[in-house]
């Protein structure tokens, strides 16, 4: 007899006819001898929608009220399914996050978890109740309501799984795992059958949407081994867990590519001490993400500095820009939306030299410029044209024989 966690995404989730399936699912996993924990997303796009409703009332999206607003929708989807599940003959109970003990810090729309009283999930399990709890909340010592930023669920799950010490912890999405490049782009992508929390934490780093980075770094810090599988099937799905267990010779492990960028180039920056941290400070104090970063060599006492930030931050960014190419005597500035990251990720990098150099070859061979380069231990990312995605992600799916099992 096993206890597992399973977490529900909000498409699983998204209808009574899904969450039907999944309690088919879940009834059978207890018909098996499982104790089953399950933690759901709100249902389908619930969150944007109470966002959108959020934003209607014209004020700020304040923390409080927004956390108090936005932890509707997982209590909707818990109940629902303990309720499909009661019908079908199961016993089951829905909890909100603070009643499954889930505590967490103030930080309203990001909270972290802090803590987690496990009490009432084992009483309820010691009954042999299914319980249903809601991802993607918890509560102040002092009482509010918090969640846990966009896919907190997944943070849930594996905390729970954590703090319940559960046998597995199982996340069930619409995709069949983790790739090793997203199949709508490259057609013989492979699904892989285990990935370790690094690579997998880099993949969710880069925006591959399948699991929250926190959740795997939650799974890493604590050892638990994290199955990523499709609702939708019952296709076996790709394992998170400790890089030892891994095939040995695989070097990368996979090909990401993210859109969401753009770029910003400052020119004739002062050389001086400081630049670069009122440049940055600004751009953080302003709420703006900055990836990658870029500085010439001087020449002159002065050099350019490029770096990129979210496509979806660019607007936001670009009068703060403007001001601060003013502030630190800069001659000019430029921006370009039309770029976009391609990036090889692998632990096998870290001893195998010379990887860097054959994801320039395969760019090369394409004819495809490279804008910007940055790197990690088990990471080498490109900055590149957008219009040559598709083509860079699979020259280096073949480069790195990721099409060969
Ligand atoms: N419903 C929340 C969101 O859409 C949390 C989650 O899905 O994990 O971000
Ligand atoms: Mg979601």
């Amino acid at each position: 007899m096993s206890l597992i966690v399973a977490k529900f995404g909000g498409s699983s989730v998204a209808d009574i006819e899904r969450v039907k399936t999944i309690a088919q699912r879940i009834k059978r996993m207890q018909d098996e001898g499982n104790n089953m924990v399950i933690v759901v997303s709100a249902m389908g796009d619930t969150t944007d929608e109470l966002i959108e409703l959020a934003r209607a009332t014209g004020g700020e999206l304040s923390g409080r009220e927004m956390d108090m607003l936005l932890a509707t929708g997982e209590q909707q989807s818990a109940a629902l399914l303990a309720m499909t599940l009661n019908n079908a003959g199961c016993d089951a109970i829905s909890l909100t996050g603070w009643q499954a003990g889930i505590v967490s810090d103030s930080t309203y729309r990001k909270a972290k978890i802090s803590d987690i009283d496990t009490n009432r999930i084992q009483t309820e399990l010691d009954k042999g109740k299914i319980v249903i709890i809601a991802g993607f909340q918890g509560i102040t010592p002092g009482g509010d309501i918090t969640t846990l930023g966009r896919g907190g669920s997944d943070t849930s799950a594996v905390a729970i799984a954590v703090g319940i010490k559960a046998d597995r912890c199982q996340i069930y999405s619409d995709v069949d795992g983790v790739f090793t490049a997203d199949p709508r782009m490259v057609s013989d992508a492979r699904k892989l059958q285990f990935i370790s929390y690094e690579e997998m934490l880099e993949m969710a780093i880069l925006g591959a949407m399948i699991m929250q980075p926190r959740a795997v770094e939650c799974a890493m810090l604590n050892n638990m081994d994290v199955e990523v599988l499709n609702s939708f099937n019952d296709n076996p799905g790709t394992i998170i867990t400790e890089e030892r267990n891994m095939e040995q010779d695989r070097v990368v492990s996979g090909v990401a590519h993210d859109l969401n960028c753009a770029k910003i180039a400052i020119f004739d920056v002062p050389d001086q001490p400081g630049i670069a941290r009122t440049l940055f400070k600004a751009l953080a104090e302003n709420g703006i993400n900055v990836d990658m970063v870029i500085q010439s060599a001087m020449r002159n006492n002065h050099n350019d500095i490029a770096f990129t930030i979210g496509r979806d931050e660019l607007t936001k960014a670009l009068p703060v820009v403007e001001e601060l190419v003013k502030k630190i005597g800069a001659s000019d500035y430029s921006y370009g939306d039309n770029v976009a990251k391609v990036s090889i990720i692998g632990a096998g990098m870290q001893s195998n030299p010379g990887v860097a150099a054959d994801m320039f070859e395969a760019l090369a061979d394409e004819e495809i410029n490279i804008d910007m380069i940055s790197t990690s231990e088990i990471r080498v990312s490109c900055i590149i044209n957008e219009d040559q995605t598709q083509k860079a992600v699979i020259a280096l799916h073949k480069k790195f024989d990721l099409d060969r099992s």
